[in-house]
């Protein structure tokens, strides 16, 4: 392949796929390289080659590849998932993002609960050192020690919720 032109010898991979003569201004030659074939088998098996040329056609030049790049995901995905396609990956993705802000909301209720019980005493090498939260706590030591022995003395629930309550 020398350095001239893509339409120099080998067709692109539509044209080839579609056992065509690749003509210079070939629609598909900049998006479907004849490295590429399984990019343009996909697609058109899940678009059809003649609505991908439709589309190609009617859409401004700079956006060809965007649209290229998007068909060629999505026939990916419809092939690996019929029924969902990329929606699938998406929804399976936002449900992650979701039990992963339930699990950091969590996790940050527990520190302020930590922190809120713990600074009265203040006798666990924790002290306040500002006023706003996130820099009110410096440890001395991390982990600090009373993280230990709370966590390890209590097996459920937060280990301070009974440290001003009466059990009755
Ligand atoms: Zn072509």
């Amino acid at each position: 392949m020398a350095s001239s032109s893509s339409f120099s010898n080998s067709p692109c991979a539509a044209c080839k796929f579609l056992r065509r003569k690749c003509l210079p201004g070939c629609i598909f030659a900049p998006y479907f390289p004849p490295e590429e074939p399984q990019k343009f088998a996909n697609v058109h098996k899940i678009f059809g080659a003649s609505n991908v040329s439709k589309l190609l056609n009617e859409i401004q030049p700079h956006q060809r590849e965007d649209a290229v790049n998007s068909l060629a995901y999505e026939a990916e995905a419809r092939l690996k998932d019929p029924v969902y396609g990329c929606v699938g990956a998406i929804s399976v993705l936002q449900r992650q993002v979701l039990r992963l802000q339930k699990e950091l909301d969590a996790t940050n209720a527990d520190i302020m609960k930590y922190a809120t019980n713990t600074f009265p005493g203040n006798n666990s090498g924790v002290r306040a050192a500002g006023s706003s939260f996130g820099q009110i706590y410096e440890y001395d030591q991390y982990p600090p020690p009373s993280w230990n022995n709370s966590f390890s003395s209590s097996s459920a629930g937060h280990p301070y919720d009974t440290a001003g309550d009466n059990n009755t």
